[in-house]
């Protein structure tokens, strides 16, 4: 950490701030300028933090040096971490190494249509199915998802496929029930910030997949995880869904810089949602090619093989041409980027 004194802070000033350091047992080196007077703080953070020193006279400013969230670092943890995700015996990574292809329904709303979008991403070259059961929608008129009945509808296309579960948990109390059934819990965009949530999730015994918030910056993503990690469970994988931007030509921002970004600060694999960022079709391709190219651990997709009869984001779903389409990039392009596909490391019943 550094303070950085105002121009007119006394010697007494100075002397006081190191005074305050020491007496939380840390260490404070004095470097004065000609205008200015920086110290440098050497210790425990957290102590440093209840000493409130921008209250104290003089100082104009206190930075930061080392990252705020510890267990998702990658400055105590150079290497990248892999998240296995599935039953014993049927494990499909998630890492630096390889490329995890996520697909199906965005909402699970029927035995049928969930076995036979399953069948589609499975055909496609996707090695986990998503599908939620519980929906966090914008207005409380909207279609809420089918909650138990649709995490037992899961559990069943898992095993008819053999493909692990990945599906949405909204509410802290659903936790266990949704552990219980699915193989992974994804917190999404508007519960990013649900610290309750994050702790119950990281207690559950199963990876999470943290979507980004739709207005959060990196860090606030990567402070969330660290919720997650602080309760025992290192299994998160991030989830870059797009985020609001002044342009309403899509739905959301895909922010494909992230990708890089949270790879160089933070261990945790990290995958691109094209769907949700793009809310159109069209997009979902193009973007997912994008998110190979630039390094992402994975892409999770929305398929459906009725769109328009979807109760939930049908014009972002795929099938036909456009899922062939993304089929083959999805075959093609990882390995350019030094990747084999997740399937190839999976493991095996
Ligand atoms: C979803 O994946 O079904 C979803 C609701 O996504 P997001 O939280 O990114 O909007
Ligand atoms: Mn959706």
């Amino acid at each position: 950490m550094v303070v950085v004194m105002s121009p007119d802070a006394t010697d007494e000033d100075v002397a006081h701030v190191v005074e305050k350091v020491q007496e939380v047992g840390g260490e404070a080196f004095v470097s004065k300028g000609v205008v200015r007077t920086i110290i440098g703080l050497v210790g425990d953070l957290e102590s440093f933090h209840h000493l409130n020193l921008r209250t104290l006279r003089g100082v104009a400013d206190v930075h930061r040096i080392s990252d705020p969230y510890k267990l998702v670092s990658r400055q105590h943890h150079a290497e990248r971490s892999t998240v296995w995700v599935g039953r014993a015996g049927r494990r499909v990574p998630i890492g630096p190494d390889t490329f995890t292809f996520m697909a199906g329904p965005c909402a699970v709303e029927s035995a049928d249509q969930t076995l036979e979008a399953a069948r589609m991403a499975q055909s496609a070259g996707a090695t986990i199915l998503r599908g939620g059961a519980y929906k966090p929608r914008t207005s409380p008129y909207a279609f809420q998802g089918l909650g138990v009945k649709g995490l037992e509808i899961l559990a069943d296309v898992r095993e008819a496929t053999g493909m692990p579960v990945v599906t949405e948990v909204v509410d802290a109390r659903d936790v266990p029930v949704v552990a219980e059934h699915a193989d992974m819990l994804q917190i999404g965009t508007r519960n990013m910030a649900n610290f309750g949530l994050l702790q119950a999730a990281g207690e559950s015994g199963k990876p999470v997949l943290l979507k980004r918030g739709m207005t959060a910056t990196i860090e606030e993503w990567l402070m969330a995880a660290e919720y997650i990690a602080q309760r025992g469970n290192l299994d998160v994988v991030l989830c870059e869904r797009g985020i609001r931007t002044f342009e309403p030509a899509t739905r959301n921002t895909l922010d494909i810089s992230a990708v890089p970004v949270v790879q160089a600060t933070s261990h945790l694999p990290i995958i691109v949602d094209p769907s949700h960022a793009a809310g159109r079709k069209d997009l979902v391709v193009p973007l997912s090619r994008a998110g190979i190219a630039v390094g992402a651990d994975g892409i999770i997709v929305d398929v459906h093989p009725t769109p328009e009869t979807a109760l939930c984001d049908g014009p972002q779903a795929l099938l036909g041409n456009d899922l062939r389409d993304l089929a083959q990039a999805v075959r093609k392009l990882p390995p350019v980027v030094g990747r084999v596909d997740s399937s190839e490391r999976a493991e095996r019943p």
